[in-house]
């Protein structure tokens, strides 16, 4: 007997750049008030999408899955086990968590992780990663950029990576662009900065660059708010494009622009607080702050800006 058809949504599960909301070690005013308050926590950044036909599909590997699942399923009930794993690139936040889907706890067999070439090799040459290989854990799954998946044939969504400039010292970044059956969803949680991504992909600026792609809904990189966030040796290290730069670049929200959601905050991020001027100026602009446990509905026409 089938199961009624679903919608297609995407669910929100984390906001927090890799380090997450307390960084470990950090007694700054930033997270010192999150050691306490369960409330101010912040998880790194993940998705989960259930597909029309019930199936499952988490995004990023974090080591806050326990809580990640949890949060999913009060959101859009989750049953069963997961159809398949995307991973967009090799730094620490995004895969610390893919030992979980090992022997000591979830017990996967055979999940499909689907993960550029680049990655994959990758698996191969980190010792424990390789141990859950060959035990059959992780089965994966290489994509090409570009090329459109659509994972099982009634999920009802195709995804598209999209290779795009952020420092690969370990293995490349896909974003990825979740086409569902009424409305897509760009998933670009980490890039180095606009002018390099926009002449990756050819484009002169983000809004064509989002119209090209017919997504609705865009999750951006919102690591940084400003560019001398950190020292600036430190934030050399780690480029981003900060919420500033894509604020002028976007400047106020038009007729037919999709919405704009920032993530991957970093726990120095003022607009982890809704109520500071940084985040009360992204709104009034017409844009988004990401919340954890927000419901993307791709099976429904966006409303209209
Ligand atoms: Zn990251
Ligand atoms: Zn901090
Ligand atoms: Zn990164």
């Amino acid at each position: 007997m089938s199961l009624p058809e679903r919608a297609v949504k995407v669910c929100l599960l984390g906001i927090a750049q890799d380090g997450g909301r307390p960084q470990p070690a950090c007694f700054k005013s930033c997270c010192a008030p999150a050691y306490d308050d369960p409330s101010l926590v912040r998880h790194p950044v993940s998705l989960g999408l259930v597909g029309a036909d019930h199936s499952t599909h988490l995004f990023e590997a974090t080591r806050d899955l326990a809580w990640q699942f949890g949060c999913w399923s009060r959101n859009d009930p989750v049953d069963g086990p997961l159809s398949s794993l995307w991973i967009t690139h090799a730094h620490h936040g995004h895969v610390d968590g893919l030992g979980l889907f090992g022997s000591e706890a979830i017990s996967a067999k055979g999940l499909p992780l689907h993960c550029s070439a680049s990655f994959a090799r990758l698996l191969t040459k980190n010792t424990s990663w390789a141990q859950m290989m060959r035990e059959g854990v992780l089965a994966p799954r290489p994509f090409l950029p570009g090329n459109s998946i659509i994972p099982y044939a009634e999920s009802g969504f195709s995804i598209t990576p999209i290779k795009v400039p952020h420092r690969a010292e370990l293995s490349d970044m896909h974003a990825f662009v979740i086409s569902g059956p009424k409305a897509n969803l760009l998933f670009l949680p980490d890039h180095d900065s606009w002018q390099e991504t926009l002449a990756a992909v050819g484009c002169d600026e983000i809004r064509g660059w989002l119209g090209d792609l017919k997504v609705d809904i865009a999750l951006l990189d919102g690591t940084f708010w400003s560019s001398d966030e950190l020292s600036h040796r430190q934030q050399d290290l780690v480029p981003h494009p900060p919420v500033e730069d894509t604020l002028e670049r976007l400047g106020e929200r038009r007729d037919g622009d999709p919405r704009v959601v920032f993530i991957h905050l970093n726990h120095t991020n003022p607009l982890h607080d809704l109520q500071s001027d940084e985040a009360k100026k992204v709104i009034s602009c017409g844009w988004e702050i990401g919340v954890e446990g927000m419901v993307f509905d791709l099976s429904s026409a966006p409303q209209s800006s």
